[in-house]
């Protein structure tokens, strides 16, 4: 959630939230609503036009990560909401192009087994309204408008674990941090006790935890975190983590996940490159570091060689 902010902090955060409030804010509770299971059960259904039980779900879905800008709010029971309409075509081709599936605009074997990998809660697209009279449209932009990033005077970035944070989720953390400062050795990640001040704030959190990005109990959606120079990263308490060094069959690999979030911190968005730890998906049981297309996406952010 992954800024020019070397005197305006706090109006990158205010954009931030304003983005969410775009993207999300008028679908209410989305991890509530957006039942992995009920979309597993769309496969092979429906054509344009149709109605199918559970494509609300999907509708709220594809809102969420950024390809719908879906219209009624979740108390909405009217019947459109479960159609297959002009719209949520769109979004699928979308999501489809993005994940580099065939955009056939249906819900193929593909692209419901795609959705549902566990994935980061930051969404993959910004809605744009191209005018008030025509239909919504997703555009292609990428996450993090404006390239919010951290000032020049702040490279040497500290890092602390809320008080409530498990202990043994905190290794893969400093690894991914270890990650990031070799690749790239213009950022150096000291980890400190004062959580308040720290920079950069690590939590461990689950189901509606303030924030108004509420997390999914297990699979769905692992982890979030915010655009620089917000600094706070929140992982899902309820996810089968495994702690490494290396992944472990049939659990999330936290040091994957978490040189993923790091790269929010730090200013990136999601990439459509599937090797790159950016990508928005990662599977039980799978291991990543950071690719050639991370760290070329920091050093383009930062102007650095
Ligand atoms: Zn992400
Ligand atoms: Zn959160």
């Amino acid at each position: 959630m992954a800024f020019k902010v070397t005197c305006l902090p706090s109006l990158s955060l205010l954009f931030f939230l304003f983005f969410f409030s775009r993207t999300m804010g008028n679908i209410g509770n989305p991890t509530k609503l957006s039942s992995i299971e009920s979309i597993k059960q769309l496969k092979g259904c429906c054509d344009k036009g149709s109605k199918a039980q559970g494509l609300h779900q999907l509708k709220l879905y594809l809102a969420r990560f950024g390809y719908l800008n879906y219209q009624h709010t979740p108390e909405h029971t009217n019947a459109e909401d479960d159609k297959f309409d002009d719209e949520l075509e769109a979004a699928l081709k979308s999501y489809q192009k993005y994940y580099r599936l065939n955009a056939t605009g249906t819900l193929d074997e593909a692209t419901v087994s795609q959705m549902i990998v566990p994935r980061c809660g930051v969404p993959d697209k910004e809605i744009h309204h191209h005018g008030s009279k025509s239909l919504p449209t997703v555009s292609f932009y990428r996450f993090f408008p404006n390239n919010p990033r951290w000032p020049p005077s702040k490279t040497q970035l500290t890092y602390a674990f809320a008080s409530d944070y498990p202990n043994n989720h905190v290794p893969p953390v400093v690894r991914a941090f270890s990650q990031w400062s070799t690749a790239i050795s213009y950022f150096t990640f000291s980890r400190v006790n004062d959580f308040r001040n720290a920079d950069l704030k690590v939590s461990f959190k689950r189901g509606n935890h303030g924030d108004g990005y509420d997390f999914d109990g297990a699979g769905g959606v692992l982890a979030h975190a915010f655009a620089p120079t917000d600094g706070r990263v929140d992982y899902d308490a309820d996810e089968k983590w495994s702690d490494g060094p290396g992944a472990v069959p049939n659990a999330m690999d936290f040091e994957t996940v978490a040189v993923h979030e790091i790269g929010h911190l730090l200013g990136l968005g999601h990439s459509d490159d599937p090797n790159a730890s950016m990508f928005p998906t990662v599977s039980f049981g799978v291991q990543k570091g950071l690719n050639s297309d991370d760290i070329q996406g920091i050093k383009v952010l930062y102007g650095l060689n």
